[in-house]
């Protein structure tokens, strides 16, 4: 499996967030960003409607103002020319004139109103004709006029007492104003009016009158509640008005506490020095006494064109903001409830569409770490990613088929290499046998050849040996008893040498010395055998045991057959030194099939090693130093081998041995 190196976060997740991200950003950033300029474009018009508002609530005021003025004209004007006024003045000066200017006066409602001569008297307090006002002027030149006039204290003490004292305003600290040092205002702003009247002798005079605007509060109020009629003003909102003089608050229905009205009280720098100073109208929010007014200022010009007060109106700010922040609020709320409420379901439906695409990602982390049946296990494909992670569960299906696939070819591959590799140890084995037997075969043969040639040259001198003897014992005649035991030694160890050599022969060319074969009975072939060791067995007290079950006979040649035998027998003597119990047992027995007889020959004494056992058939190996010759066994298997038939060891160290003969039933 190919290992990739992957990052470590799962690449469908990031995938999720990005495209989530996409989707959210017009709800997150855009709406936002949008409704931001929307509210603060709203915000704009919104003050620029409440400046609009303030604008046109001034223009009441002022044409209300107006109002007054033309009105107190009107009813001067009026009375100059009525018939009552003219009977009264009609001679001049008359003692009914002061009681009936005075009577008109409270009629007309006015503060003062007197006749002024055509050379300007009465002289003000100041020492000044009255046609030094340009509307007594203008009324002694024949025409009506009204204007608002500031009257000081003196020329308003000259008129009336009670004016002057009416007028007379205490000062009041007020933080933003421009500072003073003036403890009151002692002036007085009066709608001043005039008009000529002719009297009796034709002589012009004019008829001066006018209302004092100082703590005017009924002209105050008729104002406000003409500007602000009732409910035109959201709930908490206040109208005001005021009248300045200068920038001294002398009309008012701002109030400094619940019951006081903030008469005294001045106007902010700012706005005297917009309004008063440079005579422009001033609209905007202000800070009006004790709280923040949305307001309109324009100034009051007098009779001689210069600004001597101003008109204001407002209402109050704060409900409206208030109003407005509660909107903000609400908007904001609602769009955060409304992104709160959908941004889960966001969450979900994004959670949804990727569900695949990480379920593919998790099986193929899965997969690569060797998980192999590792699936998807979507069951449906509701959209494209869908179907892409059914599809992956199909490839894997077909990975996995081929993995297994692969696996089977493997282990039978690797059945099929061991087996080869059994069947290479087994010729190996084979080749490893046969190679000993060739071995064997031609260490056999030369041996062979060797003692054939060794053989016949000691053969010969034994001859002459022997033929000799024989001559000296012949002439010797009787004498030779003499030395009767010595020639019957040489005898027997000439019979002894020319024995060895028989059997080295035989061992050498075996062919050459194979005798006749018949069918034999084992057993009897064996009994004839144990006289010839019956004298070793007495000799180390071995007791012989025979058990003979065999019915078959066996095609051998006797003696070769009586030579294995006493061979096996012998060798069984010699590994019993101290005795033992000697087993000789015949029986049938079918080896492969083949039906055949078994000679078991069974001894109780030394037994061999394996290692041993595996050497014993070799010629010339022995463990009998002198007494052996190491050929007995090799002979043996020989003899058997060439009947077809094969010895067999099994021996325990310790504690004895069985030499088995197998022959082919004779048939
Ligand atoms: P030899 O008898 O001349 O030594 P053999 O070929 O007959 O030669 O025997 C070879 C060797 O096998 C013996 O020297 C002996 O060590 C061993 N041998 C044979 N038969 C037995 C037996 N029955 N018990 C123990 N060892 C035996
Ligand atoms: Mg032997």
């Amino acid at each position: 499996m190919v290992e990739t190196a992957r990052p470590k976060e799962r690449p469908a997740r990031s995938i999720r967030f990005r495209l989530l991200a996409i989707a959210l950003l017009p709800t997150l950033v855009i709406l936002p960003l949008l409704l931001g300029i929307a509210i603060a474009r709203w915000n704009a018009k919104f003050d620029a409607l409440l400046i609009t508002k303030v604008n046109g609530d001034l223009t009441i005021a002022h044409q209300y103002l107006s109002r007054i003025l033309e009105n107190t004209g009107e009813h001067i004007q009026a009375l100059a020319v009525s018939a009552a006024f003219r009977d009264t003045v009609g001679s001049g000066e008359t003692p009914a004139l002061p009681a009936f200017i005075d009577k008109s006066r409270q009629t007309l409602g006015l503060d003062f109103l007197m006749l002024v001569d055509h050379q300007g008297q009465p002289i003000d307090a100041a020492g000044q004709t009255q046609d030094a006002w340009p509307v007594v002027k203008l009324a002694l030149d024949g025409t009506s006029s009204t204007a608002i006039d500031i009257l000081s204290d003196t020329q308003l003490a000259a008129l009336s007492p009670a004016l002057a004292e009416r007028a007379r305003i205490e000062l009041v600290e007020t933080p933003n104003a421009v500072p003073t040092d003036r403890k009151s205002e002692a002036r007085g702003m009066v709608v001043h009016s005039a008009s000529p009247v002719t009297l009796a002798n034709g002589v012009k005079a004019a008829l001066v009158g006018g209302i004092l605007l100082n703590q005017n509060l009924v002209f105050i109020d008729t104002i406000n509640d003409l500007v602000y009629r009732e409910a035109s003003l959201p709930e908490g909102s206040k109208g005001t008005a005021t009248l300045f003089l200068d920038d001294v608050r002398v009309s008012t229905n701002v109030r400094l506490f619940e019951d006081r009205r903030a008469l005294g009280t001045r106007v902010s720098a700012a706005v005297r020095a917009a309004v008063l100073d440079e005579g422009r109208t001033w609209l905007d929010s202000a800070f009006v006494v004790n709280d923040w007014y949305i307001s309109a200022y324009e100034p009051i010009v007098d009779s001689f064109g210069k600004r001597v007060g101003m008109l204001y109106v407002g209402f109050l700010e704060t409900p409206f903001r208030q109003a407005k922040y509660t909107t903000l609020l609400t908007i904001v709320l609602a769009f955060l409830a409304v992104t709160a409420a959908s941004v889960p379901i966001f969450l979900r439906w994004a959670r949804a569409i990727f569900k695949p695409l990480e379920r593919m990602s998790d099986t193929i982390t899965r997969v690569e770490a060797g998980n192999m049946s590792a699936r998807t296990e979507l069951t449906a494909a509701s959209d494209e990613i869908g179907r892409v992670a059914l599809h992956l569960d199909g490839l894997l299906d077909q990975l996995q088929q081929r993995d297994r696939e692969l696996r089977q070819w493997n282990d039978e591959l690797n059945d099929r290499v061991a087996e080869r590799t059994s069947e290479l140890e087994l010729a190996n084995r084979q080749i490893e046998a046969t190679t000993k037997q060739l071995i064997m075969s031609e260490k056999l043969a030369a041996i062979g050849e060797i003692t054939a040639g060794v053989a016949h040259e000691i053969n010969n001198p034994i001859a002459v040996i022997q033929g000799n003897l024989d001559v000296v014992r012949s002439v010797l005649g009787a004498k030779a008893d003499e030395a009767k035991v010595e020639f019957r030694l040489i005898d027997e160890q000439i019979h002894r040498i020319s024995q060895i050599v028989t059997k080295l022969l035989q061992f050498a060319k075996p062919e050459e010395y194979a005798g006749y074969v018949e069918r034999h009975a084992p057993a009897e072939v064996i009994s004839d055998c144990l006289p010839l060791v019956q004298h070793l067995l007495h000799k180390a007290e071995i007791k012989l045991v025979r058990n003979d079950h065999a019915t078959r006979l066996v095609l051998m040649n006797r003696t070769e057959l009586q030579q294995v035998a006493v061979n096996l027998i012998v060798n069984a003597i010699h590994a019993m030194p101290k005795g033992g119990t000697l087993t000789i047992t015949t029986r049938d027995q079918d080896v492969e099939t083949r039906p055949g007889v078994l000679i078991d020959i069974t001894d109780t004494g030394v037994g061999m090693t394996p290692e041993l056992v595996g050497k014993i058939f070799d010629p010339f190996f022995t463990t009998k130093r002198q007494e052996g010759t190491g050929l007995g066994l090799s002979i043996s298997q020989r003899l058997v081998s060439r009947q077809n038939g094969r010895i067999s060891v099994q021996s325990t160290p310790g504690e004895g041995t069985t030499f088995s003969i197998w022959l082919p039933e004779a048939n």
